[in-house]
């Protein structure tokens, strides 16, 4: 049985009044959200990873970062290590998000580093992985997902399957407002399911495969409803109290 987990992807927005603002919002909500059966996790920018786990600590929601860098320590101007993010409080990274693959210029190998990192430090992985409109278009959807699990399969087997989630993003849906169907999203996930199982990943079938891509409060309980899709990682929507707590009402629900 696989435990619901919906986690926000706050990206670079917030700042110390508004994200606040946010914290008592989402704290006053927790109370009646009976959620209890969902793993809630918060990922803000860097700056406020303390300002979160002060606001945070006693609500049972698990910090997250969105990044992290793939070296121990050293020399690596502006970057941040694994065991910083643990020092924080950290539970949770988010590694391989599509706006680091393609703005940033984040590959494959340079993913599964960063997972083989966190691993190590004990933090748990939140692996992204989606094809580009133009990939969907031109029929090579699996051929992309299969090469980006591929990368990282590995390193899921050998991991326990509470810590190692993976997010299916398709590029085309994140802040757009364009949601992938459910159905569409289910045959994503089934592949990614299947692909890890048959690159070696006993525990598969436990691993946790998150939809991302403008989940709203209005969508979450249809994609969250089937088969193999685990929960949410939300970006625009887990910026709004209410909205990210109705889709974590959805995942308890689901
Ligand atoms: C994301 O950033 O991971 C995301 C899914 O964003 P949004 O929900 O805004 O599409």
């Amino acid at each position: 049985m696989r435990k619901p987990m919906v986690a926000g992807n706050w990206k670079m927005n917030g700042d110390i009044v508004t994200n606040e603002h946010l914290f008592t919002a989402i704290r006053g909500g927790l109370e009646r959200a009976s959620i209890a059966q969902v793993d809630v996790v918060v990922c803000p920018p860097y700056p406020y990873l303390g300002q979160a786990a002060a606001w945070l600590n006693d609500t049972g929601v698990v910090l997250g970062a969105q990044n992290l860098c793939s070296q121990p320590n050293g020399a690596f101007t502006g970057e941040v290590s694994a065991t910083m993010l643990s020092d924080l409080g950290c539970g949770w990274v988010i590694i391989g998000h599509s706006e680091r693959r393609t703005i940033l210029g984040e590959d494959d190998e340079l993913v599964a580093r960063k997972v083989e990192i966190a691993l190590a430090e004990g933090l748990g992985v939140i692996v992204c992985v989606g094809e580009s409109l133009q990939e969907r278009d031109a029929g090579v959807t699996e051929a992309v997902l299969g090469r980006q699990v591929d990368a990282f399969c590995a390193l899921a087997g050998g991991a326990a399957a509470e810590r190692f989630v993976v997010a299916y993003e398709p590029v085309w849906a994140i802040g757009t407002g364009k949601t992938a169907s459910p159905e569409m999203a289910q045959a994503a996930h089934a592949f990614i399911r299947a692909r890890l199982a048959s690159g070696g990943v006993g525990h598969a079938a436990d691993i946790r495969i998150l939809y991302g891509g403008s989940v709203k409060a209005n969508n979450a309980s249809s994609l969250f409803g089937m088969p193999d899709i685990d929960g949410g990682l939300i970006g625009g929507a887990s910026l709004v109290a209410d909205d990210f707590l109705n889709i974590c009402r959805a995942a308890q629900a689901a």
